[in-house]
């Protein structure tokens, strides 16, 4: 049987596993070149057990001198700046290609040195960058293809074991293969054959540049997911002209940048895109890579069934770089989940901030954390281990925890509720937020397997804990309390139910048939879904009816968005979910649309009646009927055990909401940080 953990090949070169790393932008180069904290952030991946590297975003046209800190190999002098990176890559065991792209038309003219207008195979608008980017001409498509063959030609020479082309997302050479970009009327325009020559003849110069020194992959959407761009059919064909053309290997992920279908959230589930890679991998005889919202139980069935050759990992290997080593140990509950969030990395790169991961800390600060000798703080074992109570187990409580027991501290969590998880309970209990419990679930395993104490339904006042510190019970505590919903003054009248949507997440507080939800933030959003779906289809009622055809897709679509409760949303900002990254902002606000949630923008709440609310913007009044108003204001810090400990004693820390509120992953970065400062 095949699995995941064997040696895999591309063209002649062998891969110790089936495991690759998925370029992505990472944001920790300098002018082209990889900074320390690059090579160190690579460095720890290709330790981890990882296969094969795929470097991401490595610029190849002259032309167009990108001003984003990735890397280059358009010319000569970058290919000796690249060496260092190769070599602590080779070092750890693994294989690294490199990615090389052009992205066409979703470049900003502002990114390019000179501010260069884009080009593309056609004068063709994007939203993505409200730019119409110059058609190629003739010429400058035969440069290009040129300019490729002699970046490959250099990443030979700087070490790498192979390249990757770009066509994926809709970067220049899916721009040449979608009829929607594509409108040249000459060779390289027209059916599919056409469009894909650009490509095909791009793969035969890579191929003459670097002989069979190195294979050449290419990377392409199993499908646009764009309505009347490349289908999956289309993808297969094209996949056959570059296997023709003497692609080594098609690495297969999801659609464009601008596709309306989620690529990279939480909602989609894991794996699903395998059946674009299947379906490819059934027309080829190369190998086939597939990724996309791949974890590695997706992975290990891709490669058993024989629907793929490789897995392509990218966010999952920021949130653990060394889950490839954790699995194939079996150690799958010690494997730090990514959870699709895209907090840290999407989000941070779409805003031109270098990446993080919200439940790694170390995430591109492993040169930054580590000490002389090389050595995170997770790896270094105190020489003076203390006796630290922890009052919370909700994230910042267990990461905290977490972190010291890593450095042998004996770590004491004291918990009201009667399980962990805090806040991360109430944000995976909205539709497909599911994923925050697994967060939950890492942290709370990773502090039993290290000796953390729980000790649930336990209480704590100030006085106990200033005599466990003071009958030496406790070295140090850390007041990880979390923070509490606000209560916004507004003047109310007695017979309305109003409840708290952490209440409502939480499954403590019952809400009627007309809801309003004061606070358009991401809690008033996932709460005004989590109602609005209340009498959706299910999963599986949806499976039966569609399994026998019972209804037709359209009747079944309503029955996925008709609930059974009427909910609407008042914000007083001008937009909504303005604390919902960019990635997943859009997604929330779709799922709304869909399920007839209507959202005020603008409106303060003035007054609360028995059977309304009054909203109003500027002159503007509006009464809302409603039962039920759920509260989603913000939140505020519990801090009332830290505030009469703090004067009394320098050993009491606070840590995570209950002291600043903010998003789950100023919560883990601030508890390890505190963690690592308490060290040896
Ligand atoms: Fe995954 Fe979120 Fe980390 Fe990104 S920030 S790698 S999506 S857990």
């Amino acid at each position: 049987m095949k699995t995941l953990y064997a040696p895999g090949r591309i063209g002649a070169l062998e891969i110790k596993n089936r495991m690759v790393m998925a370029p992505m932008v990472d944001g920790f180069g300098i002018g082209g070149v990889p900074s320390e904290r690059s090579l160190e952030y690579f460095r720890v991946r290709a330790a981890g057990g990882i296969g094969l590297i795929v470097v991401g975003n490595v610029h190849v046209d002259p032309e167009h001198r990108h001003l984003k800190p990735e890397f280059h190999l358009y010319e000569d002098s970058f290919t000796e700046k690249l060496k260092p990176l190769t070599e602590v890559i080779h070092k750890e065991g693994a294989r690294v290609f490199a990615q090389l792209i052009h992205q066409g038309r979703y470049a900003r003219s502002s990114e390019y040195e000179g501010r260069v207008q884009a080009v593309a195979p056609s004068a063709v608008f994007t939203g993505m960058t409200r730019e119409t980017p110059r058609e190629l001409t003739r010429e400058e498509i035969l440069k290009l293809e040129d300019n490729f063959a002699q970046a490959a030609g250099r990443a030979l020479k700087a070490g790498f074991d192979g390249v990757e082309l770009c066509a994926n997302s809709g970067y220049l050479f899916g721009q040449f293969l979608s009829p929607l970009t594509n409108k040249r009327e000459d060779s390289y325009g027209g059916d599919l054959e056409s469009r894909t020559l650009f490509l095909t003849e791009t793969i035969r110069k890579v191929k003459k540049a670097v002989g069979d020194k190195m294979p050449v992959t290419v990377r392409m959407g199993g499908n646009d997911f764009v309505s009347g761009s490349n289908t999956n059919a289309d993808a297969c064909q094209i996949a056959c002209l570059l296997e023709k053309a003497g692609a080594d290997a098609i690495s297969v992920t999801g659609g464009w940048h601008e596709s309306r279908v989620p690529q990279v959230t939480m909602d989609l589930p894991h794996g699903v895109f395998g059946y674009l890679g299947k379906n490819i991998k059934q027309q080829v005889k190369i190998p086939v890579m597939m990724g996309n919202r791949m974890d590695i139980f997706a992975a290990e069935r891709l490669i058993e069934q024989g629907d793929a050759d490789f897995a392509v990992f990218g966010r999952p290997i920021l949130a653990d770089p060394e889950f490839p080593r954790k699995a194939a140990q079996g150690r799958y509950d010690a494997i730090r989940p990514c959870i699709g969030c895209n907090q840290g990395c999407l989000d941070h790169s779409m805003s031109g901030k270098a990446i993080a991961c919200l439940g790694n800390a170390e995430c591109g600060r492993e040169y930054e954390l580590k000490d002389r000798e090389g050595l995170l703080p997770t790896q270094v074992r105190t020489e003076n281990p203390k006796k630290l109570l922890v009052i919370g187990a909700g994230a910042a409580g267990m990461e905290f925890a977490r972190v010291a027991a890593m450095q042998g501290h004996k770590v004491t969590i004291w918990e009201k509720e009667e399980t962990y998880g805090g806040q991360l309970r109430l944000a995976c209990a909205p539709p497909a937020r599911e994923d925050f419990k697994y967060l939950a679930d890492y942290l709370y395993k990773a502090c039993v397997r290290l000796g953390v104490k729980f000790c649930f339904n336990r209480q704590a006042s100030a006085g106990e804990l200033l005599r466990q510190l003071g009958e030496g019970e406790a070295d140090k505590l850390v007041i990880a309390t979390g923070a509490c919903p606000a209560a916004p003054p507004i003047p109310s009248e007695a017979g309305m139910v109003t409840v708290q949507a952490w209440d409502v997440l939480a499954g403590r507080a019952e809400t009627g048939k007309e809801i309003v939800v004061v606070g358009g933030g991401a809690v008033g959003i996932e709460t005004a879904i989590l109602m609005g779906e209340e009498g959706t289809l299910t999963p599986k009622a949806l499976r039966f009816l569609m399994l026998y055809r019972a209804e037709d897709p359209d009747t079944l679509y309503s029955l996925l968005n008709r609930g059974s409760k009427k909910v609407t949303v008042v914000e007083m900002q001008d937009k909504a979910g303005r604390d919902i990254g960019k990635t997943t902002r859009w997604i929330m606000l779709d799922r709304l649309k869909k399920l007839g949630i209507p959202v005020h923008t603008g409106f303060i709440v003035t007054e609360i009646k028995k059977d309304r609310v009054i909203i109003q913007r500027g002159k503007e009044r509006l009464e809302l009927p409603a039962d039920t108003v759920v509260l989603a204001a913000g939140s505020k810090p519990d801090d009332s055990l830290y505030e009469p400990l703090r004067e009394k004693s320098s050993q009491v820390f606070i840590v995570g909401d209950a002291k600043t509120p903010g998003k789950v992953m100023d919560a883990i970065r601030s508890a390890y940080d505190l963690a690592a400062s308490i060290g040896r």
